[in-house]
């Protein structure tokens, strides 16, 4: 294994870890800093493969944004910029867009890249995040690597109702035809250790070249929507993630601070992809993420 360091500037660089000399496969996490499930898996396969004496074709960037994630914060403290809204990097406005134009030179040059991200706050299916770009090969094969990998679904970006979720690095490197693509887990805290271990040993199978000898399931692909609090108060959730729900089916309740209770309804018949925890919510918070089943 050998570290390479992605100049920034004079005091800021980002370790590489590379495990071969043409590495194919960029596996990243990090990107915002309150994400750290992706960082921890990214870690600990470092310290599986460093002490092999094979040489695999990947690079490993554990953590992107470490201003952000010093700070525990989605957004850089520095210049207050969302990492994954400023793709293509053309001009160079802050340190975000320093970090950005690096990691953007240096992704496009492989063949394959995963973006490691989280529902923060939230108990969630692992989905691999469908960018509603890409068609044909590049798109099934990206759908093949996710079923490979462990994921549950596929969530599918409307761009009419998420527009805000443009110009991520995943976005940009797909219109440059790499197999780029993002995949959210659960937040460190409510990861359950079987799902550490699944997600982090088929990372390493797929570095390694194996393919899966069962049969892959071909995962559902869903529309998501978040569903916001009109109120302020304690959210306690009644669902699971994975649940196939109907219209009107009570997802949880929200109890105000005079008591008055409230119950959280599904907007439509869907599957649960993610619901927040038992916490205390403001009006504008997200609350749970419905699926949508679309064909294909
Ligand atoms: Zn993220």
């Amino acid at each position: 294994m050998k570290v390479k360091q992605i100049k920034i500037d004079k005091k800021n660089k980002i370790p590489v870890y590379l495990f071969g000399t043409e590495p194919k496969i960029l596996l990243m996490a990090g990107v915002h800093g309150d994400e750290k499930t992706g960082v921890v898996i990214l870690k600990k396969i470092i310290k599986q493969l460093q002490n092999s004496k094979k040489s695999y074709p990947v690079a490993i960037i554990p953590c992107v944004n470490m201003r952000a994630y010093r700070d525990s914060s989605r957004i850089n403290p520095k210049d207050k910029i969302d990492f994954n809204r400023i793709f293509p990097v053309i001009k160079i406005k802050s340190e975000s867009y320093q970090i950005g134009k690096a990691i953007q030179d240096f992704a496009e040059k492989f063949t394959m890249v995963i973006d490691i991200h989280v529902f923060t706050g939230q108990h969630t299916l692992m989905c691999g995040v469908d960018l509603n770009i890409s068609k044909g090969k590049i798109q099934k094969n990206i759908k093949d690597i996710m079923s490979q990998i462990g994921m549950e679904a596929i969530c599918r970006i409307d761009h009419a109702s998420e527009p805000k979720k443009d110009g991520s690095l995943c976005a940009y490197l797909q219109h440059k035809k790499v197999l780029a693509f993002g995949i959210e887990l659960p937040p460190s805290e409510v990861l359950t250790k079987n799902n550490f271990d699944t997600i982090k040993n088929n990372l390493i199978d797929l570095i390694k070249g194996f393919q899966k000898r069962t049969k892959m399931q071909k995962l559902k692909s869903y529309i998501r929507l978040p569903v916001l609090s009109e109120y302020t108060g304690f959210f306690s959730p009644n669902k699971i993630p994975g649940l196939e729900v109907k219209k009107y089916d009570t997802i949880g309740n929200i109890t105000e601070k005079n008591q008055q209770k409230h119950n959280i309804n599904s907007p439509f018949n869907g599957r649960l992809i993610s619901v927040s925890y038992k916490k205390s919510v403001k009006n504008g918070d997200k609350l749970f993420v419905i699926g949508k089943k679309v064909k294909g």
